[in-house]
């Protein structure tokens, strides 16, 4: 294996890494240094964050009955469910292209990696998967929604066909629920073995590191066992409630965004040589057929920007690259970069 890499973006427009490019309004970051005020720094974190899961209830509509686990980030979450519910020569089971550390973090626990190969145009294939399932009986099924590098919504029907063919746990990870418009925390209740995974670093706070999974008490408890008693730290949860306290800023930002990435992808979609999927997210996966997909990452750094690239990563996007929407600047700067690339200037 090697570590996951994270190129230098010094001195780069960073759409890299799918973060909300947007500041804080004025005096917003003074109200949460003063909220930060008088945590104890001396002592241990609530355990159990009571105070920040019920700011989480409070703005989670059709949460009802169920269950939140935290974790440092939705990285650790999957590293804990795959821990508690996995284990070796388990089975895991996900579509491809997806996620990658629901594969990477199989191979940690020891894990069988099972991936079902999306259809060319990245929709799910449900055949595939319900064999898949049948075949291997997965302890857990991954199913980003949407999904992440293609951006696109999963068939929902194919999703509940899924869940009621898995005799394991099937997990949503809605990491680009602020996008997307719509989400499965509202089916909870119809199925005994769906739970949701969410996280606050797409909505714009990526460095404090906090994800959350929605579920059913009883599932959830089993994880409890496995995740480490102090993982959310003190500063974390003071400033995850402050953030919900202010949702409003967060979703605002997040309609800008959206509003942005139509207006790319149209763009995208206009120009010659490239053609753009989709999105449901804060990014846009693109083909390139002019320019191989290598060759234009290493002009597009040339002009400045870092985009995400898929190296040998196969599983049909060789000739893709992904874009995640910033400024209306920095998106002016990317379209106008691959104009005059693709022109030859
Ligand atoms: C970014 C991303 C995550 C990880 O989010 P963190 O909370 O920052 O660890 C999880 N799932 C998907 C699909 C993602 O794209």
């Amino acid at each position: 294996m090697s570590a996951y890499h994270v190129p230098d973006s010094t001195g780069l427009i960073k759409l890299d890494a799918m973060e909300n490019p947007y500041p804080w309004p004025d005096g917003m970051e003074e109200d949460w240094l003063d909220y930060l005020r008088g945590v104890p720094l001396n002592r241990y974190p609530d355990p159990s964050a009571t105070s920040l899961k019920n700011c989480l209830r409070g703005s989670l509509e059709a949460a009802g009955d169920n269950e939140i686990l935290l974790g440092n980030g939705s990285d650790e979450l999957i590293q804990i469910i795959q821990l508690g519910a996995v284990g070796r020569d388990g089975v895991i089971v996900a579509p491809v292209p997806s996620f990658v550390m629901y594969e990477m973090t199989a191979r940690f626990v020891g894990a069988k990696f099972v991936g079902v190969p999306l259809s060319p145009d990245f929709a799910i294939d449900e055949d595939a998967m319900l064999r898949a399932i049948r075949d291997h009986r997965p302890s857990v099924v991954f199913l980003a929604y949407p999904n992440n590098p293609t951006g696109n919504l999963f068939d929902r029907g194919a999703i509940g066909r899924i869940i009621n063919e898995t005799k394991g746990l099937v997990v949503v990870d809605e990491a680009y629920h602020a996008f997307a418009g719509t989400s499965f925390v509202d089916e909870l209740a119809g199925y005994d073995n769906l739970i949701v995974m969410r996280t606050l670093s797409k909505l714009g706070l990526a460095g404090l590191r906090l994800g959350y999974v929605i579920g059913p008490a009883e599932l959830l408890d089993e994880f409890e066992k496995v995740r480490m008693p102090y993982n959310i730290s003190a500063l974390t949860q003071r400033t995850a409630e402050f953030a919900l306290g202010r949702l409003d800023v967060f979703e605002h930002q997040a309609s800008r965004i959206v509003a942005e990435r139509d207006r790319v992808y149209a763009h995208l979609d206009a120009l010659e040589g490239i053609a753009p999927y989709p999105s449901k997210t804060n990014f846009i996966l693109f083909r390139s057929n002019r320019l191989d997909a290598p060759a234009l990452y290493d002009r597009l750094v040339e002009h400045g920007i870092l985009v995400k690239g898929f190296g040998d990563h196969g599983s049909g996007l060789d000739h893709c690259l992904r874009v995640t929407v910033g400024t209306r600047r920095e998106n002016d700067v990317f379209m106008a970069a691959l104009a005059a690339i693709l022109s030859g200037r």
